[in-house]
């Protein structure tokens, strides 16, 4: 029988307390001194000492100059070695894929997209998406191990659901994919670690450990592309709910007579805001005459059906009434959404990532207040509505994110080499693949 409750051997104490001053060493995210770390996880000095020189052998930390002269010995600094490894994020999206080296300070070290098809022309090709996805990931990973370097292992974000414990992607309705062993394929194929996850769910966990949400512990990704995506991060956590599915926030039923959605059911939230919507809706303004200004656009020409989202967001800069109503109600939309969620998860901030994020001049100050209006807490306690900083990166750095979160989580589990007891060896086959 499983174990409900786990105790804790000195071996776990060990493995915890090293997994803190990662965690630590991580937030500080600068040179910090072990009097720093001693008072911030309250573990005595002589331990502080013993586990950072541990972190050192194995290179996750370094020694970084000294601290500023002040009355006594002035300290050595430490913070995380950038060379300790590199990780691969990968964002396998509608119609492109992202890839991104990081090192262990999560520094871009390179960086490439490539175009795999239209995002509107929905199935795309799975072996020649593969493909290219393979042979981006190749070079990447050349990229990584330039120089010697370690490559811990690739993250990979992928629009749809995904098993956590077998990295399958169950199905990605945008793509017209289903049961894809997308983890063994890459792991088999580069021989490291790979860790699977929802778009929207690593491009939170970027928020959470990279972008603008790492102050707070509980807050909604909401990120739309061709569909509209949502992470839930509770108590400092991706939430998955009980099979990993959670946060698919984009079918939530907000008009229960609304237009036809792509999942079969009425008036989801994804189709009153997502991008797909208000492209839609300004075609049909321009169709009638009412946005001249979108057709006056050089590269729009007097086409309706060459109007996509970035010459609405053109044609609202240039302060298009039709546009900028357009907007509006998608803005009121977003709000009564978030009103919901607010209500259910009482979170303290709520991000808008991807094209929300390049629309929310437009549509937050519209959202806000109807989210100050509905939601019940009041507004001062209420969620803060806030635009990623990464506009469309976030899930390729969240998906590296993914590697990072595991290695800070247990460097136990990731340290360089392991004792050589064959046990060992095969009961972490993991480290072992990645060295
Ligand atoms: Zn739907």
């Amino acid at each position: 029988m499983a174990r409900r409750f786990r105790t804790g051997d000195q071996l776990w104490v060990r493995e915890r307390n090293l997994a803190i001053l990662l965690h630590y060493l991580w937030e500080a995210s600068r040179p910090v001194s072990r009097a720093y770390l001693t008072t911030v996880s309250g573990l005595n000095k002589v331990t502080v000492g013993t586990l950072t020189a541990q972190l050192q052998s194995w290179a996750f930390v370094r020694e970084s100059g000294m601290s500023e002269p002040r009355p006594g010995r002035p300290g050595v600094l430490l913070d995380l070695d950038p060379d300790g490894g590199r990780v691969i994020g990968v964002e396998l999206g509608v119609g492109f894929i992202s890839v991104r080296v990081l090192d262990f300070q999560a520094n871009t070290i390179w960086a490439r997209q490539i175009v795999t098809g239209d995002v509107e022309d929905i199935g795309q090709d799975q072996q020649q998406v593969l493909a290219q996805a393979e042979s981006v990931i190749a070079e990447a990973v050349a990229k990584a191990r330039a120089g010697d370097h370690r490559l811990f292992g690739i993250g990979v974000g992928v629009p749809g659901l995904v098993d956590r414990t077998t990295g399958i992607l169950l199905f990605a309705p945008n793509l017209r994919w289903r049961d894809v062993p997308l983890q063994a394929i890459l792991a088999k194929r580069f021989g490291v670690p790979v860790v699977v996850e929802n778009e929207a769910n690593a491009a939170a966990l970027g928020e959470s450990m990279l972008g603008v949400a790492t102050a707070a512990d509980d807050f909604v990704y909401l990120s739309a592309g061709v569909g509209l995506g949502g992470g839930l991060v509770i108590d400092g956590k991706l939430y998955g709910g009980s099979a990993g599915f959670a946060g698919e926030i984009g079918h939530m039923t907000i008009e229960p007579d609304g237009p036809l959605c792509g999942c079969g059911n009425r008036g989801c939230w994804e189709v009153l805001v997502g991008p797909k919507a208000v492209v839609q809706q300004a075609r049909r303004a321009a169709a009638e005459g009412r946005a001249p200004e979108l057709l006056a656009l050089s590269d729009v020409a007097g086409q309706v059906e060459a109007i996509r989202m970035s010459h609405v967001l053109a044609a609202a800069a240039g302060g298009s009434a039709a546009v900028l109503e357009i907007l509006d109600e998608m803005g009121r939309y977003l709000g009564i959404g978030i009103a919901n969620l607010v209500n259910a998860f009482n979170p303290g901030m709520v991000v808008l990532g991807g094209m929300l994020s390049l629309a929310g001049t437009y549509i937050l100050p519209r959202a806000q207040q109807e989210v100050d209006a509905r939601a019940l807490a009041a507004p001062s306690q209420g969620a803060r509505i806030v635009l990623s900083d990464f506009t469309f990166d976030a899930c390729v750095v969240g998906s590296a994110a993914l590697i990072l979160r595991e290695i800070l989580n247990n460097p136990t589990a990731w340290q360089p080499r392991l004792p050589p007891f064959p046990e060992a060896a095969e009961g972490n086959q993991r480290t072992d693949s990645a060295l």
